[in-house]
């Protein structure tokens, strides 16, 4: 147990420019002067991840995972390295560690690993030296020493998943917004800044779509206890805090809603109606490491069958070339694939008890003629599939048929 440790990750457009850099040197400076043992995670600065995608698109057609795992964590690196020098530049000791130097072991799955064991040792040593702590985000490393990615977003991951290695009862998530709000501020100019947030709710919002915090980062904070306090790096206001459902004291029935633009639809027709068939058909996916959303399917008719489901766009290709090989040892089937979709949803604990959110959802979208082409629900979330071009429509009318607007928790 470290005595007054804080975590804290800053994101991309936190740290994307020189100027910026030194802005959150300054701000970490004032925590290190109040006696603060600190450790920071950073992303890449501004688009420097995206750019380095595009990059290795330009140069090859194969890009092997393991490869473009070795190209991304490159971002992280320039990050740490200048901050540690913004830091010494203000009289601060900070020394700069990669996933690997940190030792965050994660598994074989580049593009998308996930953390298996952190060893805090060599933080925890200079932590006790008085050094300010600085973590490349996004990346880890395998069992064979290997260079892998947290996907998209996972700085966030590495950040709570240090917190709870570390014992740090709270991780702080600076980013460019004010803290989680009850939609995408940037897409609805009315959505409002929630003060608290149950891990649940927060985890479906991620995962559906809210990209303000890696789903992965709410697993961890859940799993180990760490408080999530997502805030503005541009200022120094309290931002949300993702807490126990306990202390949430309002059990709304709609706390946000979310829009996902990334997936894409495949609907498998006509296909053999007996057992097995759901088995081969998401074995198959599940091979590839095709990451399926909503699954749909209809009563059998004829002894055919249709299933329907949603999966990241960037797998499209992969999973067309493998199912049309299932079709074929079949001799029946066809494949229909809709590339642009859009998934809305809405989230909510208050749900749990409450019926009529679904109704109301529905009719929402019949009154303005949005077609829903696929529904799924859990507890706490009611999802829709539609044409992409209505997302935003769609999300702005779901925000305003709850009334977030007017929503405070
Ligand atoms: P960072 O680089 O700091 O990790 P991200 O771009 O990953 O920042 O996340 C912050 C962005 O998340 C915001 O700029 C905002 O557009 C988006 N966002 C999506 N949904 C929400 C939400 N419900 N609340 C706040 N921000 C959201
Ligand atoms: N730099 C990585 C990304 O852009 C990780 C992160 O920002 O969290 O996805
Ligand atoms: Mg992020």
């Amino acid at each position: 147990m470290i005595e007054n440790l804080i975590v804290q990750k800053f994101g991309g457009t936190s740290v994307g420019d020189p100027e910026r850099i030194r802005n959150v040197a300054a701000r970490i400076k004032s925590y290190h002067d109040r006696g603060h043992k600190v450790v920071v995670v950073v992303s890449a600065m501004g688009k420097t991840t995206n750019n380095l995608i595009s990059l290795a698109t330009e140069v090859a057609d194969i890009r092997p995972k393991r490869e473009m795992d070795m190209l991304l964590a490159t971002g992280e690196q320039v990050s740490i390295a200048l901050l540690a020098m913004a830091l010494h530049s203000n009289g601060v000791d900070a020394i700069s560690f990669t996933g690997s130097q940190v030792k965050i072991l994660t598994d074989k799955n580049f593009s998308n690993a996930r953390i298996e064991k952190i060893d805090t040792k060599v933080l925890e040593n200079a932590l006790n030296r008085g050094t300010v702590c600085i973590v490349a985000g996004f990346q880890g490393v395998d069992i064979e020493d290997n260079i892998t990615t947290l996907g998209r977003g996972g700085s966030d991951t590495s950040a709570v998943a240090l917190a709870a290695a570390l014992g740090a009862k709270e991780c702080e998530i600076y980013t460019d917004v004010d803290g989680v709000y009850t939609t995408d501020p940037n897409k609805v100019p009315e959505a409002r800044l929630m003060q608290k947030i149950s891990y649940d709710e927060m985890l479906e919002l991620a995962s559906l779509g809210a990209g303000v915090l890696h789903s992965r980062s709410v697993e961890f904070g859940k799993k180990y206890n760490v408080i999530i306090h997502v805030r503005s790096s541009f200022h120094y206001s309290e931002g949300t805090r993702v807490v126990p459902e306990e202390q949430v004291m309002e059990k709304l029935l709609v706390t946000g809603v979310t829009l996902k633009n990334d997936e894409s639809r495949i609907s498998l027709t006509d296909i053999p109606d007996r057992p097995g068939i759901a088995a081969a058909v998401f074995e198959v996916l599940a091979k590839i490491g095709a990451n399926v959303d909503m699954i749909v399917q209809s009563t059998g008719q004829n002894k055919l069958n249709t299933i329907s489901f949603s999966v990241l766009r960037k797998d499209i290709d992969e999973c067309e070339i493998a199912l049309n090989l299932l079709l074929k040892e079949w001799g029946t089937g066809l494949m229909s694939i809709e590339k642009e979709i859009a998934i809305v949803s809405a989230v909510g604990v208050g749900m749990k008890s409450h019926g009529g959110i679904a109704a109301k959802m529905f009719n929402a979208f019949a009154n303005e003629g949005i077609n829903i082409e696929m529904i799924s629900t859990s507890e706490i979330k009611i999802s829709c599939v539609i044409e992409k071009a209505a997302g935003e429509k769609a999300l702005k009318l779901l925000h305003k048929v709850f009334e977030l607007e007017k929503s405070v928790t």
